[in-house]
């Protein structure tokens, strides 16, 4: 046991911290080709944790190869569903035994709570491998019963496969490192594709230590390929001719350049992208249980949820109770490193979303809504910042409309006449949102008018492996998790066979 500052570390997160961060290309942990690194940093503090392997073109070309290898002679496509099966179920088991390892990991690189991550993160992380590993055996066609009606006199026998796409890119955000690397792993690798993962800048690290997972399951060289690397890694593999896939969770911004890069050779794309989520909170809803649910909404993970309830619609009856009721919560959060055991709220990941938040607590002000609690930066180190509730703003300020990726609350209140849905409604996003009351009509009726890709009533986060997941508007193209995961990373020939 050692510290990273004053906190202690497991022996295996410092021997990891230690040794090279390599990349990883066809079963080989591997320099760039340029032999540049790049460093990592700990949100908590601002110092370097470590140096990573820099991957660049050339390198996405050297993973591509592999991948390509993989799929076209290599063993996974042709592997047994069975075999693919027990591999993937081993990764969710190592995980779970590695948990606490992959917590502190996470919390050195993310800034989140080393405990929460272990937790949630990782531990559902393993949930969804195991889930998708159930998949492989379970993946069908269909037998067709045709008809041929210009072909009077034939007798036919049709039927569906369903096929894996091939080569995928896995682009993934830094906001849950080792989970949005599961969502997508899980499927793509359950359908029988291989892939090449490509971490946020800001959090190589956990994707690199299951790179060693799956090397340890046992997994084929080239299946799985992991390139940590800048945006231009992932313009290189989003624009890459011998990648069938791009699947990516992060900016709007981005995804729309993913889909730029993509038509070169018309590579299937899935986008899980930005939100501005509404939460609806009517006077007749359990006033308790709504004031939690709605600070777990907007402060979970520090704000950086593409999820994040953001947007909190409040029925004026309610509103000055309901809103200082929240602030006070607010005000309790206990703020620290993610390596303090104690810690609720950690830092915000690097120097830029830290000045891009501060910028938008500015911008609130200065158009002319009021903070309840919080507004600024919290302490004199690392990239906190206070949890904030914003009253007394106008829809059309930046603080309702515009991503910010921090923990920032902007409250308003609506009539009970007029309702909340033309409000909730009112954003180039429709990622999810949550609805509070005891009236079980009032609840579906307005789930059903919500654009929303997940609706979630007396709670908020209400995420399961089994559920779809992703965007209407702006917020994205296609749904991860579930059975939509499959049919994400597969393809259906149609067969038909005069007999
Ligand atoms: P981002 O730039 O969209 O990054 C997501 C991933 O895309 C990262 O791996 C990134 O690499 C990569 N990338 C960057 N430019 C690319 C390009 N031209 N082609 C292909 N891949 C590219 O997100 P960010 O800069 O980390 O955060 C910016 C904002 O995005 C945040 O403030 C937040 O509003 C939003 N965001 C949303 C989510 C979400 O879950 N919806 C997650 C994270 C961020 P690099 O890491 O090297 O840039
Ligand atoms: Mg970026």
């Amino acid at each position: 046991m050692t510290t990273v500052a004053e906190y202690t570390v497991n022996s295996e997160v410092r021997e990891f911290l230690a040794g090279p961060k390599k990349l990883y290309i066809d079963g080989q942990f591997v320099d760039a080709a340029s032999g540049k690194t790049f460093a990592t940093y700990n949100p908590a503090d601002g110092q370097k944790l470590t140096d990573v392997a820099h991957g660049e073109a050339e390198d996405i070309d050297r993973a591509v190869a592999a991948a390509r290898r993989a799929f076209d002679d290599g063993p996974w496509s042709r592997m047994k569903a069975n075999e693919r099966e027990r591999l993937i179920w081993r990764v969710g088991d190592i995980l779970t035994a590695r948990a606490e390892e992959f917590g502190q990991l996470e919390a050195l690189d993310n800034g989140k709570s080393a405990a929460i991550a272990a937790a949630v993160d990782v531990a559902w992380a393993a949930d969804v491998f195991r889930y998708y590993a159930g998949w492989v055996t379970k993946i069908e066609g269909s037998s067709v019963n045709v008809s041929m009606p210009f072909v009077p006199d034939g007798e036919f026998h049709a039927y569906t496969l369903r096929e894996a796409i091939g080569v995928c890119g896995l682009i993934i955000p830094w906001n849950f490192p080792i989970l949005m690397a599961s969502w997508k792993l899980g499927p793509a690798l359950a359908a029988g594709n291989t892939v090449i993962l490509k971490p946020a800048e800001q959090t190589p690290l956990t994707a690199l230590l299951l790179a060693e997972v799956f090397e340890e399951a046992g997994f084929p060289p080239g299946v799985v390929n992991v390139v940590p690397g800048f945006g231009d890694a992932g313009a290189a593999l989003s624009g890459h001719d011998h990648v069938d896939k791009v699947a990516f969770t992060g900016s709007t911004e981005v995804g729309k350049k993913i889909v730029d890069a993509a038509k070169g050779n018309l590579k299937k794309v899935t986008l899980e992208l930005g939100g501005k989520s509404p939460n609806i909170v009517f006077a007749d809803a359990d006033f308790d249980a709504a004031v939690e649910g709605s600070l777990n909404a907007w402060l979970f993970n520090h704000g950086q949820c593409c999820v994040a309830g953001t947007r909190l619609y409040v029925e004026d009856s309610i509103f000055e109770e309901f809103t200082q009721a929240v602030a006070a919560a607010a005000a309790q959060v206990k703020i620290g490193p993610g390596l303090d055991p104690t810690t609720q709220l950690g830092p915000l990941i690097s120097q830029e979303q830290f000045d891009k938040v501060t910028g938008y607590l500015a911008a609130g002000i200065a158009d002319g809504a009021r903070a309840l609690t919080g507004g600024k930066r919290f302490g004199d180190k690392g990239y906190f910042v206070e949890p904030t509730v914003f009253v007394d703003a106008d829809p059309r300020f930046s603080i309702v409309q515009e991503e910010i990726f921090g923990p920032v609350v902007a409250a308003l209140p609506f009539s009970a006449e007029e309702g909340p849905i033309a409000a909730a409604n009112d954003s180039i996003y429709g990622l999810a949102a949550g609805v509070w009351t005891r009236d079980i009509s009032k609840a579906h009726r307005t789930a059903k008018r919500l654009k929303a890709g997940s609706v979630w009533v007396n709670q908020y986060n209400g995420f399961d492996t089994a559920m779809p997941f992703g965007g209407y508007k702006q917020s994205g193209w296609g749904r991860e998790l579930g059975a939509s995961a499959i049919d994400l990373y597969t393809q259906t020939k149609a067969v038909n066979v005069a007999l």
